[in-house]
């Protein structure tokens, strides 16, 4: 389905778009409190997007050098071109130790490439330990974001799921009681587990560790209690040195909510002893997406979720309408790199402010891309008949500006005299859910020569 049509299930529910909306504006605002608190944080953005371009320029060369130091590290290094590959080595990995009970902190790149069911369909329990995640697994569900997966879900939500999946006591939502409760299931689902998956947040070069941020500390619990730790990866993970961490992780945490650092930058080298660690590196469409001039610097991106969190169309949309693994402006632009068609109508899901751009702790040019994007669809894909015609119409309009004042004159007089029924008929598709202002007397051009005839007139 569309992104239009998704959004319009969305916005059926008027009340959850309203705290969907005020949450994540809620979490920007802090964003922009924490970012401006900073002293050269806009030095610091441009060292970010420096060090990403540099990696990408020479990412051959530091995935080999960080391949070559995980081995002197003692970590096993697998390679996947694609999801299907991913999931075969991670299934052959859990295989061969046996594992049946699996714990994992969140990996938007285990979500892309659906590696729960395909575990599942092999008899494994997956059991997702971050909080947010635990609770659309528990409602069978994909995350609507990528920071908070489940903010399309208020706290009355989380309380009926609880008491249907874990047997807990009505608490009429009561966040503290359902954290508990939480925290008890998951204690055991640590106790148990045979392996244990997490993402990877930076992969470094130099070194061969990485570093994995959450703020509940599942990712340590995991792995350190389970004699497995296997580490999933996507090629555009690796930074070049260990001091550039310091960049990342001060860009990271203040960009996804405002936190001046995650609570858990949990740093792996090597396994424990009696224990062992693999590392998975994924392509899966990421060199193609290099491969593209116009896109490449979308593998910049750090899975911060701010642009998600200030874009207008997000916040009122909701992460389901995108009907993609990453959600909102970001995704907008990784997804349609993977099947045109079906992401055909996510770049128009954007009012091409600029939010997106500003908040970037990386500096991708997002809504540039977007606007990339939407000329390659409009011209690869096959578009609408009445879209097609009125875009002829108003080129054809803004052409001429005696035609385009008449029109003009005729939209504002409409405006002031038809009545609603007729504004917002069938046809205007953009009156559906919003009121038109009423139409002024003057054009801006006729309010602007008056002030200037005015002005003029004064001085003489
Ligand atoms: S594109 Fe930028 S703002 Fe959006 S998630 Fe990635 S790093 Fe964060």
């Amino acid at each position: 389905m569309s992104h239009p049509k998704l959004a319009s299930i969305f916005n059926k529910d008027e009340k959850r778009v309203d705290w969907h909306d005020k949450a994540l504006w809620f979490v920007r605002h802090k964003r922009d409190m924490s970012a401006h608190s900073v002293k050269g944080w806009e030095e610091l953005r441009n060292l970010g997007h420096g060090i990403k371009a540099h990696m990408l320029s020479n990412l051959d060369n530091y995935l080999i050098q960080f391949e070559e130091n995980a081995l002197k590290n003692g970590v096993q290094v697998h390679w996947a071109a694609n999801g299907k590959e991913h999931n075969q080595i991670v299934h052959k990995i859990l295989k061969e130790h046996n594992a049946k009970k699996i714990v994992k902190s969140k990996s938007m790149l285990t979500e892309e490439c659906h590696l729960n069911p395909y575990l599942e369909a092999d008899g494994m329990e997956v059991i997702d330990t971050d909080l947010g995640e635990r609770i659309v697994q528990l409602a069978k569900e994909p995350p609507s974001h990528i920071v908070l997966p489940a903010i399309h879900k208020d706290r009355h939500q989380v309380d009926e799921l609880f008491q249907e999946h874990l047997g807990t006591k009505p608490c009429d939502g009561d966040p503290q009681y359902l954290t508990g409760e939480a925290r008890k299931h998951l204690r055991e689902k640590f106790i148990q587990a045979d392996a244990a998956i997490t993402g990877v947040n930076f992969a470094i070069a130099d070194t061969g560790g990485f570093v994995v941020c959450t703020n509940e500390g599942n990712a340590d619990m995991g792995a350190h209690l389970a004699p497995v730790h296997i580490a999933c990866m996507g090629v555009e993970k690796i930074i070049p040195k260990q001091e550039h961490l310091g960049v990342f992780l001060r860009l990271l945490a203040r960009s996804a909510t405002g936190q001046p650092i995650t609570t858990y930058s949990s740093h792996f080298k090597k396994p424990q002893p009696g224990s062992k660690m693999h590392i998975v590196i994924v392509d899966n469409g990421r060199s193609e997406q290099l491969s593209r001039p116009d896109f490449r610097a979308s593998l910049h991106c750090i899975r911060c979720g701010a642009c998600m969190n200030t874009c207008p169309i997000y916040r009122r949309s909701g992460g389901h309408s995108y009907d993609a693994t990453i959600p909102g402006p970001i995704g907008s632009i990784l997804s349609p790199g993977k099947d045109l068609t079906k992401y055909s109508s996510l770049p128009f899901a954007s009012t091409l402010c600029g939010s997106c751009s500003d908040v970037c702790p990386v500096k991708i040019d997002i809504h540039s891309q977007l606007y990339k994007w939407r000329q390659i669809i409009t011209k690869n894909t096959p578009q609408p008949f009445v879209k097609k015609q009125s875009m002829k119409f108003m080129g054809k309009l803004f052409a001429k500006p005696s035609q385009y004042e008449t029109v003009g004159k005729i939209a504002r007089w409409s405006l002031r005299n038809l009545p609603k029924s007729v504004i917002n008929s069938k046809p205007n598709t953009w009156g559906k859910a919003r009121d038109l202002p009423i139409g002024p007397k003057q054009s801006f051009d006729d309010w602007y020569k008056e002030r200037e005839n005015n002005k003029k007139s004064n001085d003489q």
